[in-house]
């Protein structure tokens, strides 16, 4: 145990977020629907954070294609296949394949 623990802390009252945080903030994110300071805070995470980055333009790309193709939200099981599929193959194949397939039911 010490009792320095002044020392330790930091001064500034800004910190950096949580990859937690992005995560739940994710779509709020997209939508622009927080503060400017949380927008900030956020930003800055994922500047500095890789992992946070990718899943950012997934999401993005995910959003984008929906669009295009006219689905104003995606069922939450259409944007698990799409997001599982964007990880583990080429990007806007996968997108396309996806989209065309529970579409066309
Ligand atoms: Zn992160």
């Amino acid at each position: 145990m010490t009792s320095d623990e002044h020392e330790a802390a930091p001064t500034e009252i800004e910190q950096d977020c949580g990859c937690d945080e992005v995560y739940e903030h994710l779509f709020e994110y997209l939508d622009s629907e927080m503060t400017t300071a949380d927008l900030q805070r956020i930003r800055k995470h994922i500047d500095g954070c890789e992992p946070c980055l990718s899943e950012l333009s997934v999401e993005e790309l995910v959003r984008r294609v929906l669009r295009r193709a006219c689905i104003e939200r995606a069922p939450e099981n259409l944007r698990i296949k799409i997001m599982q599929r964007l990880r583990s193959t080429d990007l806007s194949l996968a997108i396309d394949r996806t989209i065309s397939v529970e579409i066309e039911k």
